[in-house]
């Protein structure tokens, strides 16, 4: 989640699920990044495709060992790379913060006084958590995107949602079953409920994750329908990091929206966006699934690869062509 999720659900009093393992810690209090807390501590340098990553642990115990985590992070920093044709930005302070339980617990991003990113790890987390991990990943995509305002938290978190698995697929860390198998399951949780509004103006959890996702891959898919399958959302996302927007400025969603489609070379995200912003819009995920070619059985997922949007689907997926 960003910044400004993390201050909505604290309002709403349903943060974390997790007990500080220290009391009064500096690198939990309050909302924000604890950037002075953190330039105080030891810090690892790695640079990852241009971007120069700066991890640091605040105090406290870890069963696992630094060049684990150390490794877990060049791993999400590869698959973001992979995505966006470079790290989204030009440093970034990476704060592990141990927390009593297992797993990795929640991450946040800030991008107000330089790009941070804080992990939450539990104190017997194990190797493989964080090889099965989304978050670190989740976190890194919102490098790449400018801060907004927050009835449009639902582009962020939708972007990250839809982005970070493709990206582990791209980087060659997660099978494309998988992540369509996810997005079967899932993305019904995205659509309009009775009584719902539009994307601007719905602040459920569901409709700014999923709703969110599923406005990226209708996003995606029209972007790859209007090209003749050349381009899709990662040529426009990554076109709007190359003008500048990372999580260390504010942009209005406009001009997102609008530097998207001009990299892209076809006018889809903004006409989307205008079509949802306000009313509930009901995508038919059937049909929409039975289009690209995949099927849910008991025995698992099948692609068809004679479906008319299967090309699509397959693209959306495959590893890019660099720069
Ligand atoms: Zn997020």
């Amino acid at each position: 989640m960003n910044r400004r999720t993390a201050v909505r659900l604290a309002a709403a009093g349903s943060a974390c699920l997790f007990r500080p393992a220290f009391g009064q810690s500096p690198f939990l209090a309050g909302l924000g990044m604890p950037y002075e807390a953190f330039d105080a501590l030891a810090k690892t340098r790695v640079t990852v495709d241009g971007g120069a990553i700066n991890l640091a642990f605040a105090p406290g115990r870890l069963d696992l060992d630094g060049v684990r985590v150390l490794s877990w992070v060049e791993r999400a920093a590869m698959s973001v790379s992979t995505y966006y044709d470079r790290f989204p930005v030009a440093s970034v302070r990476i704060l592990i913060v141990p927390v009593e339980g297992a797993g990795v617990r929640n991450g946040t991003t800030w991008g107000y006084g330089g790009a941070a990113i804080r992990m939450l790890l539990g104190q017997s987390a194990h190797p493989d958590d964080l090889d099965r991990d989304w978050m670190m990943t989740h976190e890194m995509v919102h490098l790449a995107l400018p801060d907004m305002t927050r009835r449009h938290t639902w582009l962020a978190e939708g972007l990250a949602v839809y982005i970070e698995p493709i990206a582990r697929v791209q980087a060659g860390y997660l099978d494309a079953r998988t992540v369509w198998a996810d997005m079967m399951r899932d993305m019904p949780r995205g659509l309009p409920v009775a009584g719902g509004g539009g994307l601007d103006n719905t602040f459920s959890w569901e409709t700014i994750y999923w709703g969110g996702a599923l406005f990226c891959l209708l996003a995606d898919i029209g972007y790859r329908r209007a090209t003749g399958n050349r381009r899709g959302l990662q040529d426009a996302m990554r076109g709007v990091l190359a003008a500048g927007g990372n999580h260390e400025v504010e942009w209005p969603i406009g001009r997102i929206l609008d530097t998207a489609d001009q990299a892209a070379g076809v006018v889809v995200m903004r006409p989307l966006y205008e079509s949802m912003r306000s009313e509930p819009v009901m995508t038919y995920l059937p049909g929409l699934w039975r289009d690209l070619g995949i099927e849910a059985t008991p025995e698992g997922l099948i692609f068809h690869d004679d479906a008319p949007l299967a090309p699509i689907r397959i693209a959306m997926t495959a590893k890019p062509s660099a720069g």
